[in-house]
């Protein structure tokens, strides 16, 4: 048999996942084999730019060489205790994210779900033992459009109905409110008096980036602390640099973390919940962070996870914060994005198929004038895989951009023309 039959072939591979795989994602027709930087390749060798970065969880880049070194070098030292004993590693990188990020402490899981879990225990322990909220009463107000993963509590409190339907029964103790709706959380919290706690993402990436007003978080943060009610930032896909600052609830603060966080614009949550790009992409690393009153009302044999913490979870996790510092990532996501937000929004106004252009950082989507349940924005992804751009759609007829924070400004130029050739190419 020849080298070239013997080659997995991209069809190949998509009808092996087809055949015997479950059917829970609808992926592009394109199958990655190998990826650097802002670039990825098929099996066939057809390069792109990746515009998803795992749902920015690659914000570092693809196998960035500092976190693939980290991760090497602990493979083959030690990568699993179990939390029953102590290891080398945790303490270290507890102590460099707590700074890093200006909490007490830190709960590490591995995926983000898991870690809205985590949040969400914390809030109701919290709840009953600090506020005095009669036990099994408290209720935690969530976002109309929420993402926060798949685990069945957190569908519970989902309102898309392919996430729910038919996973019931549901966990109850969750009040869904208008996002970017400040007199629906104030009501809420006059009306329910076991509100505990506000889980919210700053902004809503999986509903199609889905910016609120610029002083929602901080006027968030000012109702919470009113109502002695907790406020719990899901920044599993806007934090780590992805919208320009550190966090999004940082606003304006570009300070890459070194700032003592007390400027005006930034809207401390009282937890914040971290995944993806806490370890750039090579490795599951979740966390929760929070301040000691919060964190120590869970005790041994409460909560955890057998891989959670684990030694190669933690070197992963501190190199891939180190990256987003020494490479001033979120400098660069805040000048890359105003650019792509102007070229786009020329392309607005001189094109009748995209309507709309939002985003913050390199965090950004347009929107694409036709119906919800058009196959328009999708049919334009398959497009722009062909012209050399990997982009999903998400929901309905919306396109989410963005790419890993490590692009230059040229090779962002050359993707803005490649969108902009190819949104031309559909118009005609
Ligand atoms: C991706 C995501 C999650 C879930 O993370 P998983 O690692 O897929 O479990 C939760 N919240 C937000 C905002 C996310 O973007």
């Amino acid at each position: 048999m020849s080298v070239v039959e013997d080659k997995l072939t991209s069809k190949d591979a998509m009808q092996m996942e087809d055949r015997y795989g479950a059917h829970n994602y609808h992926p592009l027709p394109v199958v990655l084999d190998r990826a650097e930087g802002v670039y990825v390749w098929d099996v066939e060798g057809k390069k792109y730019y990746d515009f998803l970065s795992a749902y920015s969880a690659v914000n570092q880049g693809h196998c960035h060489p500092r976190i693939v070194g980290a991760l090497k070098e602990q493979a083959e030292r030690l990568t699993l205790t179990s939390r029953a004993f102590y290891n080398s590693r945790l303490g270290e990188f507890e102590k460099y994210a707590t700074e890093y990020f200006g909490f007490d402490k830190l709960l590490p899981m591995n995926t983000g779900a898991e870690a809205v879990e985590t949040a969400i225990k914390l809030c109701r322990k919290w709840a009953y033992e600090k506020r005095g909220i009669p036990e099994n009463e408290a209720q935690i107000v969530v976002a109309n459009g929420n993402f926060h993963g798949r685990t069945t509590t957190v569908i519970s409190f989902s309102n898309d109905p392919d996430a729910r339907k038919n996973f019931g029964p549901y966990t109850p103790g969750f009040i869904q409110i208008p996002y970017n709706d400040l007199d629906a959380l104030k009501q809420v919290m006059e009306q329910y008096p076991n509100v505990a706690g506000f889980l919210i993402e700053p902004i809503q990436g999986e509903a199609g980036v889905n910016t609120p007003a610029d002083d929602y978080m901080r006027e968030v943060k000012k109702l919470c602390n009113q109502k002695e009610v907790l406020f719990m930032a899901d920044e599993i896909q806007t934090g780590i640099a992805r919208t320009g600052s550190l966090l999004a609830v940082c606003g304006n603060c570009s300070c890459q973390g070194h700032c003592e966080r007390q400027e005006a614009t930034y809207a401390r949550p009282d937890m914040l919940i971290l995944g993806k790009a806490l370890s750039g992409g090579a490795y599951p690393v979740s966390a929760v962070l929070a301040d000691d009153e919060i964190m120590m009302v869970i005790k041994p044999g409460q909560h955890g996870s057998t891989f959670g913490g684990n030694p190669l979870a933690a070197a992963v996790g501190m190199a891939a914060l180190e990256v987003v510092r020494d490479e001033k990532l979120a400098q660069n996501a805040r000048r890359l994005g105003e650019i792509f937000r102007a070229e786009m929004q020329k392309m607005v106004e001189s094109n009748s198929l995209v309507s709309l252009v939002r985003g913050r950082g390199l965090l950004n989507a347009i929107v694409i004038n036709d119906s919800e349940d058009s196959s328009t924005a999708w049919d334009i992804c398959v497009r722009l895989k062909e012209n050399g751009l990997l982009a999903k759609p998400t929901h309905g007829n919306i396109i989410r951009f963005a790419p890993p924070l490590v692009m230059t400004e040229e090779q962002l130029y050359d993707c803005i023309s490649i969108i902009k050739r190819t949104i031309e190419e559909f118009e005609q």
